[in-house]
């Protein structure tokens, strides 16, 4: 039998948009530990409850690791071509019958200011739409 081998990954917390620096103690790639990262300009060490001890679900079975299409009333495992066919697919009816407005996207506050950007932009540029919005200002 191999010994246990336990790392520690420095990576940023991905609950909030304050963007905490974390360390992980990771042994045989399970996450064992959190601790707030000293280094880190942002929280200099200190994290909020969920920061800290909120990652069971990073190896959770029912955790989703595909997109699911529902077909005849049951969701089915697809894969990430077919699921983004199918949403442009689905937008683009939507915007030719019903007009921009009729389309709306909530950001997520746990993505990057990268991703809300482009988020944004994809909603005003490709869709023609204001109507975005997200729980970052809560
Ligand atoms: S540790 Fe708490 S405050 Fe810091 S990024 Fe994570 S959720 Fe946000």
């Amino acid at each position: 039998m191999e010994a246990s081998e336990t790392k520690t990954v420095k990576t940023i917390c991905g609950y909030c948009g304050t963007g905490c620096g974390l360390l992980l103690e990771v042994t045989d790639n399970n996450i064992t530990k959190i601790r707030g990262d000293k280094a880190a300009p942002v929280n200099k060490g200190q994290t909020c409850v969920k920061g800290a001890f909120a990652y069971k679900y990073v190896h959770a079975d029912e955790r989703l690791k595909s997109p699911l299409i529902r077909q005849d009333g049951r969701l089915v495992e697809t894969t990430w071509e077919t699921a983004l066919q199918f949403i442009a697919d689905k937008l683009t009816h939507i915007k030719e019958h019903f007009g921009p407005n009729a389309i709306s996207m909530f950001a997520c506050a746990r993505s990057t200011n990268e991703s809300n950007y482009i988020t944004q932009k994809f909603m005003r540029a490709a869709i023609g739409s204001n109507n975005i919005d997200g729980c970052n200002r809560t």
